[in-house]
């Protein structure tokens, strides 16, 4: 610490030798393998052109545009009600018979095998909105949205996060094979339209349902309201509700993960939950996580709960804008003249060198509050482990 100093306040010391943080755009900087592959993400981006051109040749007729709202609809509750609330959450119970079907139903929705999404979705809980959350929008909206996912460094379930399901060889036989239930559903679709079953039904379904799932990443993390001072970024974000049926009360989700109902009052309006409710009456799932009035009524903002969340996010980002100021012109001006007296041959690296120290103490104060904020976040998230909130 004390040489880290010494360097900050002796102004001649050559920038190179100077701590260096990362410069970018975003709050959080990526690694350099954090990068889109772009050959591989062709097959994902060629399947919104056949959508697309699916639209052109054949239009919207009755039996595709139900074809596509079924697929959308059905897979999407695959996703939430099997994906997220089961296998990434363990929010209610089921047998292994249906938890199958979940895995296989989930499959079909094209999003890879559930032990990658799930395993993948509890580590976003575990550093939501930190550095070491891979999808958080602080290392960039598109990121966050699409990019980790066409990216080489996250292809792999990342197994010892879900090691609860990863026991199952049933469940890590559809976790290999999870491209073979997507392209069954695609021959299904040709034959009930043919091509235009396969394109508009199909195609475009499954493009509308990675979107809208991946909102729940991108947007629900910036758009919104904020009910629950949790330690991340998540918002409640009604429309996202409606698309991904229920998944859009995210902040409510952060709050309460283990919650198998996401939309917490009756205006809150979550289809998965409600189709969960259904099956828990003929007994297919059973222990339904939900709210309790007290979990419900406690942790609100607008009753003056410390905004934990958005107070990280915010140092994170002044943070990185100190990080990328340069010393403006009238800066390194200014310095001239403070030396002007002196017999000092002012080079321009000089006057930079000069100004860095003001921002590298300033920088160090951001970085400090930034630590004692994580800390508070960390106790925060330790508590909510205790009560029972956050599962497993
Ligand atoms: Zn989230
Ligand atoms: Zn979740």
């Amino acid at each position: 610490m004390m040489d880290h100093v010494s360097t900050l306040l002796d102004p001649l010391t050559p920038v190179d030798e100077r701590p260096q943080r990362r410069r970018g755009r975003h709050a959080y900087e990526r690694s350099p393998d954090e990068r889109v592959n772009k050959l591989a993400s062709i097959p994902f981006w060629l399947i919104h052109a056949l959508a697309l051109l699916g639209i052109v040749l054949f239009g919207f007729s009755t039996k595709t545009v139900v074809l596509c709202i079924v697929l959308f609809f059905g897979r999407m509750w695959f996703i939430t009600a099997g994906y997220h609330r089961y296998f990434a959450h363990r929010s209610y119970k089921t047998s292994r018979f249906f938890q199958f079907v979940l895995a296989v139903g989930g499959a079909t929705a094209a999003q890879k095998g559930p032990l990658w999404w799930a395993g993948h979705h509890r580590n976003h809980h575990r550093e939501s909105d930190t550095e070491l959350d891979v999808h958080s929008p602080l290392r960039g909206f598109w990121w966050s949205h699409v990019g980790w996912i066409l990216c080489d460094k996250y292809d792999k379930a990342p197994v010892d996060r879900i090691r609860d399901f990863a026991r199952y060889p049933e469940i890590r036989f559809i976790d290999k094979y999870n491209g073979v239930p997507p392209w069954i559903l695609g021959v299904v679709s040709f034959l009930i339209a043919g091509w235009a079953g396969l394109t508009v039904g199909f195609f475009l379904s499954t493009v509308l349902l990675w979107h809208n799932t991946f909102f729940v990443n991108s947007v629900a993390h910036v758009f919104g309201r904020r009910r629950y001072a949790t330690e991340d970024t998540s918002r409640n974000n009604p429309l996202i509700a409606i698309t991904t049926m229920g998944e859009g009360w995210h902040n409510n989700h952060h709050y309460y993960q283990a919650s198998a109902r996401q939309g917490f009052f009756w205006w809150e309006i979550d289809l998965t939950y409600y189709g969960l409710k259904a099956l828990s009456w003929v007994r297919v799932v059973s222990d339904l996580k939900a709210p309790t009035t007290a979990v419900k009524y406690s942790n609100w903002i607008k009753d003056g709960a410390f905004d934990i969340g958005m107070f990280k996010a915010n140092w994170a980002r002044a943070a990185a804008a100190v990080a990328n100021t340069e010393p403006s012109w009238g800066d390194r001006m200014r310095v001239r003249k403070a030396h002007a007296g002196e017999a000092i041959v002012h080079r321009r690296e000089e006057v930079t060198v000069a100004m860095s120290v003001k921002k590298q103490a300033l920088e160090e104060f951001v970085h400090d509050s930034l630590e004692s904020a994580e800390e508070l976040a960390q106790l925060n998230r330790r508590r909510a482990r205790d009560v029972g909130l956050m599962e497993p």
